[in-house]
């Protein structure tokens, strides 16, 4: 089979076409390799973009190959541990290449839909960023701080990751990433990550986050049966602190779907 690479969303209909088993292709930069300086200098981008993003998608290849060929002979001996790297490696690489395009040379303050969420939940933009940059900072070992849009509370949260794929929250759609392994910030700023973590917000591509959360807001994942009651119960009636962003959360209605065959 002839990889064909990771495919450019389609982002009027959310429709993306699939990535054959072994066709992951490391995504360019989407600006030069000195581009983020002085905040991120050009050889530690270099190195952490051709080298290390590069291996997760090596390893991601590789783990989909093999276990198209345990499929193709039923011998599923080793799945446990090619699963593991399926995990791993999968989320490394969808980590990374979030985080190449939430970074942009000149950074600004969050604005709009994305400011709106941010305040509805945590209070306040600065709120916010207390707890996110300390979430990132006290990530024991390698791993990431992960803002989320939480299709299934209807709003976002904050995550960590331990590695890329351990403490996560399922059904989570990332929209802000920020990579606190030291092979990220080492040649800058050594053991220093509360310095690289303050160098990076100048750089946060804002506009980026508000397109990645436009998207996520589209998820569905039920958490109810057809047709059934809310397994959660009633959303709270106490309001957010800060109140709801001006115009809701942008949230409508699903669209009718074709419905399950032989259900009304
Ligand atoms: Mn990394």
């Amino acid at each position: 089979m002839v990889p064909k690479g990771d495919q450019p969303e389609a982002e009027t209909s959310g429709a993306v076409l699939p990535v054959p088993p072994g066709g992951h292709r490391l995504p360019p930069l989407p600006y030069p390799y000195n581009a983020l300086e002085p905040y991120i200098s050009e050889t530690q981008l270099r190195i952490h973009h051709d080298r290390h993003h590069a291996a997760y998608v090596e390893g991601l290849n590789t783990a989909e190959l093999a276990l198209v060929d345990e499929r193709a002979r039923l011998d599923f001996s080793l799945v446990r541990y090619w699963e593991r790297e399926l995990a791993f490696n999968g989320s490394g690489h969808i980590l990374h290449s979030i985080y190449w395009t939430n970074m942009i040379p000149s950074g600004g303050e969050p604005t709009g839909l994305v400011r709106d969420c941010i305040v509805s939940y945590f209070g306040s933009v600065r709120a916010f960023r207390e707890q996110f940059f300390r979430a990132a900072l006290d990530v024991e070992g390698s791993g990431w701080g992960v803002l989320v849009w939480q299709p299934q509370w209807g709003r976002l949260e904050i995550l960590t990751a331990w590695r890329h794929e351990d403490l996560t929250q399922w059904g989570t759609i990332p929209v802000l990433v920020v990579d606190t392994w030291e092979h990220a910030y080492y040649l800058d700023y050594q053991n220093r990550r509360a310095d690289y973590i303050r160098a990076w917000w100048n750089v946060v591509n804002w506009p980026d986050v508000e397109r990645r959360l436009r998207l996520a807001m589209a998820a569905q994942v039920p958490m109810q049966s057809y047709g059934g009651p809310a397994a959660h119960g009633p959303m709270p009636s106490a309001p957010m602190p800060g109140g709801p962003p001006p115009g809701g959360t942008g949230l409508a209605e699903p669209p009718p779907g074709p419905g399950i065959p032989g259900v009304p």
